[in-house]
Order: C-alpha cells, then sequence, then structure tokens
C-alpha cells in the first residue's frame, strides 16, 4: 500500500520520529484556524492525513515531497497551522508536509533575509533586528512560518508602508514541484510571486529571502475614547503621519472590553492601538487629544510593538468569540464607508461591530456579527456592498487571489494535482469570494 511504503522510505529518510502515521499526530495535523467560521465550523472534519512528515531542513522538504510524488499521494503543506479557513486541512487525506521544524535562518543580508520555510516569523524579526533591521512586514500570528505567512497570509504590522505580502516583499523563493526528483527551483522577481497566497497549490516554499528596512525607534501607543465615532475620526490623520505608522488598529468598546485585561485598554471604551515612531508620538498624541481621546500607555522596545501587534487583525475577532463561543462570525471588508457610514455598517447584522485596521488613506476590518445561517451571511454582503463596503467571504477554502496565474503555473509544476488538492478549483463557487471588493 502506499501509504505504508511511504511511511518506510520516510522514516529511513528522517529517522523514526520524522514521521509518523499515529492517529494523534494526523489528527493535529488535520486543523487549522477554520473554528473562526461557524459556516465551515459546521463541515468539519474535512480531512485527515494519513500521514505526517516533519523534514528539518530545505533539502529535507524536496525529499519528502519527491517521495510522496513517487508514490502517487497527495501533499498538503503546513507551517504553524495558524492559518484560516480550512486551506491547510488535506482535504483528500494522503501527506501533510509539516515544516515548523525546518526553521534555520540561512542569511541576514543588506536589505533581505534567508529563512527556512517553517522559521517563525518573530526569528525573522529579531535576527534582522540583530543587524539594524528590521521585516518590513509580520502577521500578528507573529509566531507562524514564513512560509505559510507567504502561502496563506496576506499583511500585517508594516502594511501600512509596504502593502500585501505579494507586493514586493519577497525577492526569491526556493520551491519545490511535484517532481518524482528532489530538487529546489531558485525563482526571482516576478517569478517568486506566482507561488505567494495561493496555498502551496502551484509549489511548496522551502527557503524565502524577503525584504528588509533599516530598523526605526518604534513605540506601542494605547490610547481609548468614549465612543467609536471619536476614534474612527482620526484614523485618516494618524496614517498620514511622518514616518508612517507601522500598525493603527482601533475596537469598538464591545469588542475592547474582550481584549485581554490591560490598564492601556479601559473597560467600556473604543480602543485605539498603534505603533508608531518615537519621532511622531507627540504629533499622535496631538492628533488624539483634539479628537476628543487620551493617550493611556506608550510602551518602548520590539516586545511590546510585538504584543500590541498580536492585537490586530483577526485577534480582536478572534478575542470576542472567545467570549462567546458559537456567537459571532466575521467577513473582511474595506473603503472608506468603513469609517463614513459606520452605523450603517454596523446595522447590516445583528450585533455588528468593526475591527477596523487603518491604512494609508484606505481601511480595512473585520466585521463581526451575530451568527445564525449561511444564508444570512451571505445576504449582509450585498448590502455591505449597497454601502460601498468591499467584501471578501473568508467562509471558503479556495485559492482566489490570480486564479489563472495559478492554474498556469501548476498545470506545468503539478500536473498530477497532488499539492494540496481541493484549494485550486476550476470554478469559484463560494458566495462573497474573489478580491475584496
Ligand atoms: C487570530 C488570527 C489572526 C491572524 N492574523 C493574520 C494577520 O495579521 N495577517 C495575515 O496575513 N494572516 C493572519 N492570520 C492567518 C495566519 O495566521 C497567517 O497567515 C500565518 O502567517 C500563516 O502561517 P502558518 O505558519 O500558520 O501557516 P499554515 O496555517 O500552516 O499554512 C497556511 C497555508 O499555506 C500553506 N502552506 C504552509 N506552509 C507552506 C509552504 N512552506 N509552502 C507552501 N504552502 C504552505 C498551507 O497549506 C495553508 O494553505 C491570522 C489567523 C488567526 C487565526
Amino acid at each position: 500500500m502506499s501509504i505504508e511504503s511511504l511511511h518506510a522510505e520516510l522514516t529511513a529518510l528522517l529517522g523514526p520520529r520524522g514521521a509518523s502515521i499515529e492517529l494523534r499526530a494526523r489528527e493535529k495535523a488535520s486543523v487549522d484556524g477554520a473554528k473562526m467560521s461557524p459556516i465551515i465550523t459546521e463541515l468539519l472534519p474535512l480531512g485527515l492525513a494519513d500521514i505526517v512528515a516533519f523534514p528539518t531542513s530545505a533539502e529535507q522538504i524536496a525529499e519528502v515531497v519527491a517521495a510522496a510524488v513517487r508514490h502517487g499521494v497527495a501533499i498538503t503543506p503546513r507551517g504553524k497551522g495558524t492559518g484560516n479557513y480550512g486551506q491547510g486541512i488535506p482535504l483528500e487525506g494522503g501527506l501533510v508536509l509539516d515544516m515548523s521544524k525546518a526553521r534555520a535562518i540561512v542569511e541576514v543580508g543588506d536589505g533581505v533575509i534567508t529563512a527556512e520555510a517553517g522559521a517563525p516569523m518573530v526569528a525573522l524579526e529579531q535576527a534582522a533586528r540583530e543587524t539594524g533591521q528590521e521585516l518590513w512586514m509580520y502577521p500578528s500570528t507573529a509566531q507562524s512560518s514564513i512560509g505559510g505567512f507567504l502561502a496563506g497570509g496576506s499583511g500585517g504590522t508594516g502594511s501600512i508602508e509596504h502593502g500585501a505580502n505579494h507586493q514586493g516583499f519577497v525577492a526569491a523563493l526556493d520551491v519545490v514541484h511535484a517532481s518524482p526528483e528532489a530538487r529546489l527551483v531558485h525563482v526571482e522577481g516576478d517569478e517568486a510571486q506566482g507561488y505567494v497566497h495561493n496555498y502551496g497549490t502551484a509549489g511548496i516554499i522551502a527557503r524565502a529571502t524577503v525584504r528588509l528596512d533599516p530598523v526605526r525607534d518604534w513605540q506601542a501607543l494605547y490610547a481609548s475614547f468614549e465612543n467609536y465615532h471619536d476614534a474612527l475620526a482620526v484614523l485618516r490623520d494618524l496614517g498620514d503621519l511622518d514616518p508612517i505608522p507601522r500598525l493603527i488598529s482601533a475596537d469598538p468598546p464591545e469588542i475592547s472590553n474582550t481584549l485581554p485585561m490591560d490598564a492601556a485598554i479601559p473597560a467600556d471604551r473604543a480602543s485605539l492601538r498603534a505603533i508608531l515612531d518615537l519621532s511622531s508620538i507627540a504629533a499622535a498624541r496631538d492628533i488624539i487629544e483634539a479628537g476628543g481621546g487620551r493617550v493611556d500607555d506608550v510602551r518602548k522596545g520590539p516586545q511590546a510593538c510585538v504584543k500590541l501587534s498580536t492585537l490586530s487583525y483577526n485577534h480582536p475577532i478572534e478575542w470576542l468569540q472567545k467570549s462567546a463561543p458559537g456567537g459571532y462570525f466575521h467577513l473582511e471588508v474595506g473603503g472608506d464607508a468603513l469609517v463614513d457610514r459606520i452605523d450603517e455598517v454596523h446595522a447590516v447584522y445583528r450585533g455588528g461591530m468593526l475591527h477596523i485596521e487603518g491604512q494609508r488613506q484606505k481601511f480595512i476590518g473585520m466585521l463581526a456579527g451575530i451568527y445564525e445561517s449561511p444564508e444570512q451571511v451571505y445576504a449582509g454582503i450585498e448590502a455591505l456592498r449597497e454601502l460601498g463596503v468591499g467584501v471578501h467571504s473568508p467562509h471558503q477554502w479556495f485559492v482566489d487571489f490570480e486564479v489563472e496565474r495559478t492554474r498556469e503555473l501548476a498545470a506545468s509544476t503539478d500536473p498530477l494535482g497532488l499539492l494540496n488538492p481541493g484549494k485550486l478549483v476550476t470554478e469559484l463557487v463560494a458566495p462573497g469570494a474573489g478580491k475584496l471588493t
């Protein structure tokens, strides 16, 4: 049987602990952050790995992929497993390629850092800082892997200045195609972009080189306002500060109240949190106070900033969901209407609440509402679009970014469709899939 013989081959290659067919290991490798979607939660479990492999280097990643291809076994790549919405679930079973042990920082150069796929983003940031540099960006799941962030994520702290992870962050990749021979393929520039944000369906990222900036003296600023309107009203001015902020997040009091207890996030007030350069703290304070808010704390140092990052993007929604298990769903939303028409946006769903990320001249966020049914969620998407809100539904696991480009690339890099099968489909069937429009 192919799994048994693959297990024997992988054990010979990686050692007895390098591959597992134990149920517990297979179950652990078959879940991701999909539980953030009540729609997907109703469909779980969506798949179970037959075998899990734990390569410890980029070269071993290539060897494992080649072995699986020779055995005709499907391969679902995995970093830290924090990705949302089922993209990391092995829908057709087969091999889960857990790369969390291939985590070497290979080299820190001038403006770039190279690391193996499983290296945590915080480790890259730390290594960069030791040379007076810092990552262009990292996600709020700062412990997640560079391979998983590039293949599954989109942006985070640093994205106000540098945009999404497919907008120049990646300088080069060593990728592995679904080939029976173990080979690392080096791609750079535009060619490397073809492997970003498509869940490993066109190739597995074994090693990545991403961009760095000179380090700044970042401070973690916590402010609060009596109401959410006032907090939203200062976001544009804060976003225009020079140097450009690394992060600006804001929550209404109902979400702030569910965040971890912190004197700088006072109860029943709208919370605004930002990572700002020391030289712009005074200007930020002026903007916040002129807008009726107050600065509750300014914390120094990289750790304080990473901590603040872990309260951005999907995290406030996760805290809200923890406060009322099974109660809330969310949608990814964008556009000026989030600020200019917030009451109407909140009114689309019962219990509607927006977590917002301030960007330069634009806004993105996560709109939560009380969950009733998939139909109720999808019906609201149209109402939001009529308000001028861009919407992306996260309640699906399909590649919905540069789909055509990925299909063309995968036709040659994965002719048998063994890489993360079930994610690259010919027609997008899920409502709200596609760009944030
Ligand atoms: C509470 C919460 C907050 C989040 N905040 C953010 C955020 O701020 N920004 C953001 O972008 N994302 C965010 N995410 C999504 C996710 O955590 C990040 O994108 C994270 O960087 C994914 O990394 P990972 O190592 O956990 O990847 P995994 O979850 O292991 O994998 C993610 C996807 O990439 C594929 N994959 C993994 N490794 C590789 C590889 N080496 N080569 C090819 N394909 C691979 C997997 O099959 C899967 O489809 C958040 C998720 C949660 C639950």
